[in-house]
């Protein structure tokens, strides 16, 4: 699993030889820990089309407003608020550009906004050193807090080139920021283990008690985690009919935070799958997806303020040969997410998201070949490959009591991987 690249790659000869044969320069990335919780530096606070403030040190990370821009001399703003500072961006900082909605009654502003979009990606694939860039768009700022807090502190550390709508919306008044899942309760499928684990982990780091469901034959992994987390363990294969009557029931004081984060890959090109490997990677990563999420909203065990974070994957976004199964079900978690949020914010009052890891380093893609896995660990623009930290970190932003306003998207944890957009 270690990736020695990234080791090489951060010695002086290392620097010089991979530099001197034009190899991946990845950085290593800063990851949130109890000792570094916040980036290493000032936010520069930009606008475009108006003056910029002289940074005193080099920044952390930039923020640059171009909500307002409407057509091409705008976006001449936005080119002269950033092309000075971007060299300065600080190894491993951020990059957010706050944006708006499209106007469909205003195509020069469409073109503008849309623009930005093609901007940031592509300022994403060059900047280099660890660095990350993302756009916002938003109607109201106060509803983006918990937004702008995730992609500025190092918790986002893997999330590059994503685009993320952000409705309006009021969060709670009195939110306690280092433990804001505090009294709530999270149930994470498939967590004996794996990307699973660390969301559980992550979400018990943030005050959820968490029930760490998996299959009855992780049950010893389970319970121990839970144990660990203070959390409780829920054997139960996910495919059962009654899978989601049985979890509402184990839980009757109701649940506030659903991540549907069990997987399977069955891989072989479509002309070698009998439907004995199709059917599975459906039932798990779709079908009981769909399931689990019905009967949870129908008993009310999932309500008001509720969330559901749910596991796609860019194979689902962009394709992948010899998983057409597993494709079509991650594609397929898209398609629930973008339909059922906002009847179900609507209805329930609960927001629905979704993860699409990239290449995360896990048992799973440590099984793969060595040549296709150093491709899947450079094809991105970080160069490296994520941890399950990292989209465990992007679930609890999802997961947050003050992310009311983030629904029905999709964000990618893939250091903006070269497949898919
Ligand atoms: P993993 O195989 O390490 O862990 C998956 C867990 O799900 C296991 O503990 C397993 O027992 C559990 N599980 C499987 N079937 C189940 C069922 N029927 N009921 C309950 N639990 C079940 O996988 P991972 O790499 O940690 O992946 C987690 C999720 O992220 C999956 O949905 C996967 O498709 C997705 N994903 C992973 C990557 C990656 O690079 N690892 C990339 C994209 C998406």
């Amino acid at each position: 699993m270690a990736d020695r690249y990234l080791r090489f790659t951060g010695t002086a000869p290392g620097r010089f030889l991979t530099r001197g044969l034009g190899l991946p320069q990845p950085a290593e990335l800063h990851r949130w820990s109890p000792e570094h919780p916040a980036l290493k530096g000032e936010v520069l606070h930009l606008t475009a089309g108006k003056p910029a403030p002289e940074p005193a040190a080099p920044p952390a990370a930039v923020v640059l407003d171009a909500t307002h821009v409407r057509d091409v001399e705008g976006l001449a703003d936005v080119h002269a608020a950033l092309h000075p500072v971007v060299r300065s961006v600080a190894t491993s900082g951020r990059i957010v550009v706050l944006g708006a909605p499209l106007d469909p009654a205003d195509h020069h502003q469409a073109a503008a906004q849309q623009a930005l979009e093609g901007f940031t990606r592509s300022l994403g694939k060059e900047i280099g050193r660890g660095r990350t860039v993302n756009l916002v768009r938003l109607t109201d700022r106060a509803a983006a807090e918990s937004t702008l807090r995730f992609l500025l502190s190092p918790k986002s550390a893997y999330v590059s080139g994503q685009v993320i709508e952000v409705a309006e919306g009021t969060g709670p008044a009195d939110l306690d920021w280092e433990r804001p899942l505090a009294g709530r309760t999270a149930l994470v499928t498939g967590a004996a283990r794996g990307i699973g684990a660390a969301v559980a982990e992550t979400l018990a780091r943030d005050g959820a008690r968490v029930v760490v469901l998996d299959v009855p034959p992780a049950e010893a992994d389970a319970r121990r985690l839970a144990e660990r987390l203070g959390g409780e363990a829920l054997a139960l294969d996910i495919t059962a009919a009654d899978a989601g009557e049985r979890i509402a029931a184990a839980l009757p004081d109701g649940l506030d935070v659903l991540v549907h984060n069990a997987g399977i890959t069955r891989d072989r090109r479509l002309v070698n799958m009998p439907a004995e490997r199709w059917s599975p990677v459906l039932e798990v990563n779709l079908a009981s997806v769909l399931r689990t999420t019905d009967a949870l909203l129908a008993t009310g065990t999932l309500g008001e303020g509720g969330r559901i974070v749910a596991t796609a994957s860019i194979a689902g976004l962009a394709g992948n040969a010899g998983q057409t199964n597993y494709g079509a079900s991650k594609a397929g978690v898209v398609g629930l997410v973008r339909s059922l949020a906002p009847r179900a914010l609507a209805e329930h009052g609960v927001t629905v998201n979704a993860v699409a890891p990239g290449f995360i380093e896990t048992k799973m893609t440590a099984a793969v070949p060595l040549l296709i896995r150093e491709a899947g660990r450079r094809m991105n623009s970080l160069a490296q490959g994520g941890l399950p930290v990292d989209v465990a970190e992007t679930t609890a932003w999802l997961a947050h009591p003050a992310s009311g306003a983030v629904n029905g998207q999709v964000v990618r944890v893939c250091g903006q991987s070269l497949l898919g957009a």
